[in-house]
């Protein structure tokens, strides 16, 4: 998958080029490429933003080094299988069927706001999806768009140790994971539960599928509601 970030700020992107995400790309399994638009701008200072019509605080990004930025990333081949995604709190609710949804195409393209947002004709002209990642509002889309990005990579095979492993976790099944333990077998007095040390298999699972819904009772109950409606 090839993940294209439109962004003023690319110095911002470093942890994307570290731990999981990081060795994904050296092993060839994502390539995440940056588009800067003030390598866009026709400015003489590489300004990509500007005061709004009709006054009021706050400067807009401009539309043409963003367009530019977007038709670049898209390349001669058309938009095609591409998703043109604009980071926005104005967007759908980020979640985990739509980090897969996504997972499934071969490129993204992310594009981040600054400042007031977008000049509303970028929206007009090449109807981006918008995707927000909560309702509250951000500085920037940068974080959004690292969240999206680790979100969605992550899915992809291989990234993570197997995909098993991943559909094991919060929201996979449409549950909230189950309580996991690691070495040393027993932490100031609290012991590892015994079914994990039995080497019984269908134990184990039915235990933690046991705890999965234990946890989405206690912390999430809206989902376990869900979870049992579609049972
Ligand atoms: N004036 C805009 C509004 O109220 O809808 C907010 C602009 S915000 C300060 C600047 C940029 O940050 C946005 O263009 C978007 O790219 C990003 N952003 C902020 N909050 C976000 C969120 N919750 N989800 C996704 N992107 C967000």
């Amino acid at each position: 998958m090839r993940i294209d970030i439109v962004t003023t700020f690319p110095e911002m992107f470093a942890p994307l080029g570290t731990s999981i995400l990081g060795k994904a790309q050296e092993r060839g399994l994502i390539e995440i490429r940056f588009f800067n638009p003030r390598d866009y701008s026709k400015d003489p200072h590489r300004k990509t933003d500007d005061v709004q019509y009709g006054g009021s605080e706050g400067m807009v990004m401009t539309a043409p080094p963003l367009l530019e930025s977007v038709e670049a990333a898209i390349g001669g081949e058309g938009k095609g299988t591409s998703r043109l995604i604009l980071t926005s709190p104005q967007g759908r609710l980020f979640d985990q069927p739509m980090a897969v949804e996504l997972s499934r195409c071969p490129h993204l393209i992310l594009v981040c706001g600054h400042y007031k947002g977008v000049d509303e004709r970028f929206i007009d002209l090449l109807q981006p999806e918008e995707i927000s990642i909560g309702d509250y509002v951000l500085t920037g889309g940068e974080l959004p768009a690292m969240v999206i990005a680790d979100a969605v990579a992550r899915l992809l095979p291989n990234v993570v140790g197997g995909y098993a492993s991943v559909e094991e976790d919060s929201f996979g099944e449409g549950l909230l994971d189950c309580p996991r333990y690691t070495r040393p077998r027993s932490v100031r007095g609290l012991e590892v539960p015994d079914v994990l040390l039995s080497g019984n298999h269908s134990k184990i699972a039915a235990w933690r599928k046991r705890m999965a819904i234990e946890a989405t009772r206690r912390k999430r109950p809206d989902l376990l509601a869900k979870y049992e409606e579609i049972r």
